[in-house]
């Protein structure tokens, strides 16, 4: 097999392309996107573990749940994607977590096979696999080979990630070309995405479209999708390491150059060309499209258009309760809220809150039938039974000790009501400051005769414990450092499945007012912690007291129903990406 015969597959011409162009810029939806001109989805991160990849977070969560709800909103959309051939889970084993690898196969997922593409690497051809699944008006077009690898594996800069991100990209643009498939849009998930636009531009340029042009068409053409605050925190690559993974694959020599001029001291973060490739750039809530500092490469700072995350409310939300909304016209039939939702909340009783609670706790017990607790129990609650959840990536920022800063006080807060504290997370591997924050809270819970009990630590944070502790809690606990959560989907989850919110005031949660759920606030980190354990004391007596209940249940959903609403998210998607 002769490389380079396979290694683009031509299917594109300049005069397509010219009338590709026309139609997009008419500015009509239903002439721009078609089953072959599909909205197309970039993400390194798919956590879908229906369809056999497991992410790792909020980024892979929200890359489902936008298929899903294009799925249900008929939008022609095609998400690409690594199928990651082995993937990690975590087994708490004396106070510490470990990493267990398991291998998977995409052929028990439905997935089939397409076609191999190359990519060149290190001056080699690497043989990939496209495999896809197709669903309604979606499909998941995934790029995989044997040693793959895991997600997030390894240091942000190594050759490995580098490769991976590589091969999605050029990969990725190869197989779409192999199925017939044009972007209409290219969304790209975050920077990790970027090689895919390249891909576009590389391929427009050397099919003898002006440089220039080419720029235009692709900016024109391509979203990217900030999820972090900070461009100083982002990975860089070596041009060294461009040398071997990805000048090789780039045809056009003005592009090369263009990609050259970069680089400062040798380096490259990929941010700063994906912002030139892209003229549409998103942040994903109101505060964080505010805050996200980016700066072009001539210094100026970049503009974020806010469009905030939302939630596929099918995937997340108990099926009866589900029902519930859709009965009382509350969502309609693509889970917009709508026009008159307001009032109609009002047939929201304590009575049905606690119904439908009840419902949810039978969920939750279902879950944890087998996952175990730090010590080895299982537990099963009862309906009269209180819970607080705390359930996230155990990452700094999010503060997962906070409520443990005081443990006799804490302990004041349960105990009377015999309320359960119930922690889940997942260890970013290799993070050794978080690994020890982990320890000395179980080392604080094991020595507090109530709290050895009453506060459960459950390993391997994943879709189902997310899915059964919304359903099944009564308050979930979201305290960021403000500033540094770009959205946050987990609290969308509680909200809407009638939980109450102990809240900071931060990434999407900061779309609504703070009297809109419990906030915490303060000007140190003492009175945001004063302020959380009140809170927690004042949710105790809400779920107490009926007319407490269903008002302040009624005002989060009130606030936050537009907000969450993942048919919300995806029509200011298109309404930014098509403008009438
Ligand atoms: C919803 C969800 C997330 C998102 O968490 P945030 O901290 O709110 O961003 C992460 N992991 C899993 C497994 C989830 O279900």
């Amino acid at each position: 097999m002769a490389g380079s015969d396979y290694f683009y597959h031509p299917l594109e011409n300049i005069e397509d392309i010219d009338i590709f162009y026309d139609a997009v810029e008419r500015s009509h939806l239903t002439k721009a996107l078609s089953a072959e001109r599909p909205y197309t989805y970039w993400t390194i991160e798919l956590y879908d573990k229906r369809n056999g990849i497991r992410g790792g977070g909020g980024l892979g969560v929200l890359a489902a749940d936008t298929r899903r709800i294009a799925d249900k909103m008929q939008v022609p959309f095609v998400l690409i994607t690594p199928f990651y051939p082995s993937e990690t889970h975590q087994v708490l084993k004396n106070g510490t977590i470990e990493d267990i690898h398991e291998n998977v196969d995409y052929h028990k997922y439905g997935f089939s096979f397409v076609d191999n593409i190359f990519i060149r690497c290190c001056s080699t051809l690497c043989k990939l696999d496209v495999i896809e699944k197709r669903f309604g008006s979606s499909r998941i077009v995934a790029i995989t080979e044997p040693n793959f690898g895991e997600l997030y594996s390894g240091l942000s800069s190594s050759d490995h990630r580098l490769y991976q991100e590589v091969a999605l990209g050029f990969g990725g643009y190869s197989a779409l070309k192999l199925l017939g498939l044009k972007p209409a849009i290219m969304q790209l998930n975050e920077v990790a995405t970027f090689f895919g636009a390249l891909a576009r531009l590389d391929e427009l340029t050397s099919n003898g479209m002006d440089f220039y042009e080419a720029v235009v068409y692709t900016r024109k053409h391509t979203l990217y999708t900030n999820h972090t605050l900070v461009q100083a925190a982002e990975a860089e690559f070596t041009y060294e390491q461009f040398e071997r993974f990805v000048f090789p694959n780039l045809r056009s020599a003005a592009v090369q150059k263009w990609l050259s001029d970069k680089f400062e001291h040798g380096r490259i973060k990929l941010s700063s060309a994906t912002i030139e490739i892209a003229e549409l750039k998103s942040g994903v809530s109101k505060l964080h499209a505010r805050v996200a500092n980016y700066h072009d490469v001539s210094g100026n700072k970049v503009k974020f258009k806010a469009i905030t995350n939302g939630i596929d409310l099918d995937t997340w939300v108990s099926p009866s309760l589900m029902e519930f909304y859709h009965d009382y016209a509350i969502l309609d039939d693509i889970n917009l809220p709508t026009k008159n939702y307001l009032q109609k909340l009002s047939a929201l009783s304590a009575d049905s809150i606690r119904q439908y609670k009840a419902i949810g706790r039978g969920i939750l017990n279902d879950v944890l039938k087998n996952r175990p607790d730090q010590n080895g129990d299982i537990l099963q609650f009862t309906n009269d039974d209180f819970i607080f959840d705390f359930k996230r990536r155990f990452v700094d920022y999010k503060r997962p000790e906070l409520p443990f800063r005081d443990a006799e006080r804490l302990r004041s807060i349960l105990e009377p009501r015999g309320a359960h504290y119930i922690l889940a997370g997942r260890l970013h591997t290799g993070d050794m400051s978080m690994s020890v924050k982990l320890k000395q809270i179980l080392d604080i819970i094991s020595s507090d005769d109530y709290l050895k009990n009453h506060v459960h630590y459950l390993a391997d944070y994943d879709e189902n414990l997310a899915f059964g502790l919304s359903c099944g809690s009564n308050v979930a606990i979201n305290v960021p450092i403000v500033g540094l959560e770009a959205c946050g989907t987990s609290w969308m989850k509680d909200v809407a499945n009638l939980n109450l919110l102990i809240s900071t005031h931060d990434g999407g949660v900061a779309d609504a007012r703070m009297s809109d759920y419990f906030n915490v606030n303060g000007p140190d980190e003492d009175s945001e912690l004063d302020m959380l354990y009140q809170q927690m004391q004042d949710t105790i007596a809400v779920w107490e007291n009926d007319f407490d209940l269903e008002f302040m249940v009624r005002r989060q959903l009130g606030a936050f129903l537009p907000i969450i609403s993942g048919a919300r998210m995806m029509n200011d998607y298109l309404d930014y990406l098509f403008p009438k």
